[in-house]
Parts: structure tokens; C-alpha cells; sequence
């Protein structure tokens, strides 16, 4: 069920109706839009009767949701959501750019590469800490200390910490020392782990798994909100198909099916979606002219040696060089101005 408040209601009219809510034995969720409140309720196994609500002062409307997914949805909240990741925004104006190694693999790497990322003037910083590697002999990551050295990153160069966690004991490290939670392809639907990040209040990074549908994907998020986080960014970070030329097929028809269905935000990994430097940089420009609002790139100081994707790594030349194409292009999205009049 849907409640939405009249845009005069006010902060009294909203406290009685979660009072209502929660003595019905359920949950509600305020999220706040630009010109009213809806207040989503979950926990209901079956339908509600509206008329619990409907003569409630400050309602507008209660409104059953036919929908699988509730508080993802543009029902709720019809504006997008811009998420904060600790001084900077995903979802807002800005296109929101993620950079950084695959995996930290030394000091001298981690910090050679954050100064090429500091100085193309972007906001966040990746690089995994704890890594979900196919081969268990293959090198998984250097754990709490890898995590613990992406603080001192944020302290010198000011860049938003975006790090992956696979487990309770690497989401708590996460939630300490970095600024955004991701999950995943691999744990898309670690429904535990879902649950567990949704109970913090650090933004988080939900990728789509491997083979995952787009209402899994948004069902993932749907897990994860209804534990009362609402800030969750999507990511598509490609597909598994029939097609060997790329190591995923990068579905950008994705992120405008997106727009349409949620007020989430998408941002678009060409890194992982297509396995290969030289697609890396035609697929951001893609998923930019498609909508994304955002990309996560994988960048290592010599590519040749890195101990995880060097395949799929930009060099800090070909990764400034993808930023400022893709401004280019995101402006000319964003531009009002009527180049060919008809
Ligand atoms: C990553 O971003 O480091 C990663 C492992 O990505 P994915 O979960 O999309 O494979
Ligand atoms: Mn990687």
C-alpha cells in the first residue's frame, strides 16, 4: 500500500499515519518527494483496507500497489533520487564518475593511481579491498589493510570511497572506512547480505548480476530499501550471453528501462561489461549518450601488471582522455541550445 500525503500535511499528520501503520503490525517508509510525501508500508503478507487511512488528517490518497516492487517505485517518489556518497552526489546533474584499480594491490599503486584520479577532478574513488576472484588460487585482495589504506586515500585527496564488501564482517569495515557499499554481480541476490547492508546507512553500489533480469535486479534493491535504507545506486556492469567477443554483453537498453520503472539512479561499468581496454572507452560513451548517471572505471598505473582485470584497465592517459569525452557528451545531452533548427 501507497499512502500519499496532501502537500500541506504535516509533520504530525505523517507521524500518525506510521503510528497507524506500525499498530497494524507493519512497516512504513517515508520518502519525501519535491511537492508531496508517500509513505510506502511493508510487512503485509496480504492487501490492507485503505480505510484505515483514508480519513486520516493530511491524506490524500492509500492506494494498493499491484507492482512485485513498492518503495523503488516511481509511485512513491516520482522525482529521481540523488544519492549522497559522502561529499559528492550520484543521480544529480552531474555526471558521477568512479575510478580506481580493480583491486589495491600495494601503497605505491593505490596512491600512484588516486592522484591521477584526484587531478581528472572527479568525486570517487574504487578499488577493491576484499575481491570475489573465480579461481580461489587467484590473488583475493589485501582484506582490512587494503580498506584501511582507501581511508587514508579520502584523507589526502578528498575523493568518496565506493569499495566493495562480500560479507557482514567486510560491509562493518566498509561502513567505517569508506562511503558506499557495493555488492557485487556474484552477491546481487545474497539476500542476507541484502538485508545486512540495508539495516546500515551508507549509500550502496548493487550490481546486476550476472544473469539477472531487471526486475531481480530491481528487486535486490527493493530488499534492500525495505530494511530502511533508502539509497541505493544500480549499476549494470554487463551480462552473460551467447557472445565470446567481450567478456559480458553490456545491456544499455537497460538504463532507460530503468529510468522509466524507478527513481533510482544507473551508473554504467564498460570495465567488467566488456573485459577489454580498447571497448572501455566507446561503451562509457555509450551509456552516457543512453543515461547513465554515472560510471565506474577501472584504471591501473601499468596495466601489464596488475594483479587482477589488467586486461580491462586503463592507463591514466587513456583515462583522462575517457573523462573528457564523456563530459563532452554529457553536456551535449544536457544542452538546451537547438544546433540543427529543422
Ligand atoms: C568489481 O567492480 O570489482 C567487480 C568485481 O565487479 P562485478 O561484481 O561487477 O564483477
Ligand atoms: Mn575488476
Amino acid at each position: 500500500m501507497l499512502i500519499v500525503m496532501k502537500p500541506d500535511a504535516g509533520a504530525s499528520d505523517i507521524e500518525r499515519v506510521l503510528q497507524v501503520i506500525e499498530t497494524l503490525g507493519f512497516r512504513g517508509h517515508q520518502l519525501p518527494g519535491e511537492s508531496r510525501t508517500a509513505i510506502g508500508v511493508t510487512g503485509n503478507s496480504g492487501s490492507i483496507d485503505p480505510a484505515h487511512f483514508e480519513n486520516l488528517s493530511g491524506v490524500a490518497d492509500a492506494i494498493r500497489v499491484t507492482k512485485p516492487y513498492k518503495l523503488i517505485s516511481k509511485d512513491i517518489r516520482p522525482e529521481k533520487s540523488v544519492i549522497k556518497v559522502g561529499n559528492g552526489t550520484i543521480g544529480g546533474p552531474e555526471l558521477a564518475i568512479i575510478a580506481g584499480p580493480c583491486a589495491i594491490e600495494s601503497r605505491e599503486q593505490l596512491f600512484a593511481t588516486a592522484e591521477v584520479i584526484s587531478r581528472s577532478g572527479v568525486r570517487f574513488f574504487r578499488g577493491g579491498a576484499y575481491k570475489p576472484r573465480t579461481s580461489p588460487y587467484a590473488f583475493q585482495g589485501l582484506g582490512d589493510d587494503g580498506v584501511k589504506m582507501l581511508a587514508e586515500v579520502r584523507e589526502q585527496f578528498n575523493l568518496n570511497i565506493v569499495t566493495e564488501a562480500m560479507d557482514e564482517h567486510g560491509v562493518d569495515a566498509v561502513e567505517k572506512y569508506g562511503d558506499c557499499i557495493q555488492i557485487g554481480a556474484r552477491n546481487m541476490q545474497n539476500f542476507s547480505l541484502l538485508k545486512y547492508v540495508g539495516k546500515t546507512r551508507k549509500p550502496v553500489l548493487l550490481k546486476r548480476g550476472l544473469s539477472a533480469t531487471l526486475d531481480e535486479l530491481l528487486l535486490a534493491a527493493e530488499y534492500i530499501m525495505a530494511e530502511g535504507n533508502y539509497d541505493v545506486i544500480l549499476c549494470e556492469r554487463g551480462i552473460r550471453t551467447f557472445a565470446t567477443h567481450a567478456r559480458n554483453t553490456m545491456d544499455l537498453s537497460v538504463i532507460p528501462a530503468v529510468h522509466r520503472l524507478t527513481h533510482l539512479p544507473i551508473i554504467s561499468d564498460p570495465s567488467h561489461g566488456t573485459g577489454h581496454n580498447y571497448m572501455v572507452t566507446p561503451l562509457a560513451r555509450a551509456s552516457v549518450a543512453v543515461g547513465a548517471d554515472g560510471l565506474i572505471i577501472e584504471v591501473h598505473p601499468r596495466p601489464e601488471e596488475a594483479l587482477c582485470d589488467g586486461a580491462q584497465a586503463l592507463t591514466p592517459a587513456q583515462y583522462l582522455d575517457l573523462v573528457n569525452q564523456v563530459q563532452l557528451i554529457k553536456s551535449v545531452i544536457t544542452s538546451e541550445e537547438v544546433v540543427f533548427a529543422a
